[in-house]
């Protein structure tokens, strides 16, 4: 195989082909359009990199409410609640 050959590999027949090839040359058969290996320079898609970004806010932001939460409630749990003591007086 070589790679300096601007060629890839029919999907039918496994035989090395033309990489802008619509139709194999052995198989006959019909190839699907070429998308990403004819490209040399691929951006970065910017919605990955933002639903990551929302992602990572969602999830600190998620984080920090939830220990805020957890700190309440541990606040809730250790201090006795106040009874009333006027009820509960011996007369
Ligand atoms: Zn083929």
């Amino acid at each position: 195989m070589v790679n300096g050959m601007r060629t890839r590999i029919c999907p039918f027949c496994k035989e090395d082909i033309h990489f802008q090839a619509l139709v194999c040359r052995y198989c006959r058969r019909d190839l699907p359009p070429v998308t990403q290996s004819t490209q040399p320079r691929r951006k970065p898609s910017s919605a990955w990199v933002a639903a990551i970004a929302v992602a990572g806010i969602i999830v600190s932001g998620a984080a920090v409410l939830a220990a805020e939460f957890l700190r309440e409630r541990k606040n809730w749990l250790t201090e006795p609640p106040r009874r009333p003591e006027s009820q509960n007086q011996p007369d």
